[in-house]
């Protein structure tokens, strides 16, 4: 049997019983939307650089009407930039991979309706 170590291992996430109580999810999710929110921020201003704008973020901004569509449309690496504060949280403070889940799913839904106007 072959064992790849993924990175969900690399980052300490637990994967078997028990789950999380719901009390350990919630002060996790509440620090991985703290640091995501404020490396977000500070990334987003750095593409707003005259150099960061030209070069990556305008294709972002191509969209003018507010739709949920505009949430992943952008240069690839802005999409990458923008997903490590994602991860800085779990990376930090290691969960269960449900809390995982959960935290993306939390995410993307975010992402959809703050570009949905
Ligand atoms: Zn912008």
């Amino acid at each position: 049997m072959v064992y790849h170590t993924t990175v969900y291992q690399m980052m300490g996430t637990r994967m078997g019983l028990p789950l999380p109580s719901v009390n350990e999810v919630a002060a996790q999710l509440l620090v991985y939307s703290l640091m995501e929110d404020y490396l977000s921020y500070w990334i987003h201003r750095l593409l707003h650089t005259k150099w960061g704008y030209e070069k990556i973020h305008r294709v972002h901004h191509e969209f003018t009407a507010p739709t949920g569509f505009a949430m992943s449309y952008s240069h690839w690496a802005e999409n990458l930039a923008l997903s490590v504060p994602a991860l800085v949280g779990p990376s930090i403070v290691p969960c269960h991979i449900t809390t995982h889940w959960l935290w993306f799913t939390f995410r993307l839904i975010e992402g959809i309706n703050i570009h949905s106007g």
